[in-house]
């Protein structure tokens, strides 16, 4: 299990960043970092930024 970030879609809400902070850096000029690719231990927290993400950039695919 992954994040995955359409850097085209970002535009720096920093939404993902308040929903979690473990998981995603939003610098105050620039889009989204990826801190940590697997969310299996915050997946809450991943699920919540994901759906929360204004512009829909963020998914969470299942590795087979
Ligand atoms: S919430 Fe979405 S648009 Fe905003 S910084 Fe995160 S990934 Fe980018």
């Amino acid at each position: 299990m992954r994040i995955v970030v359409d850097a085209d879609l970002c535009q720096g809400h920093a939404v993902c960043q308040d929903e979690a902070p473990n998981l995603f850096a939003v610098p105050k000029k620039g889009t989204v970092q990826l801190l940590a690719a697997d969310p299996a231990d915050e997946l809450e927290a991943a699920r919540a930024a994901v759906r929360y993400c204004p512009t829909q950039a963020l998914s969470i695919v299942e590795d087979q």
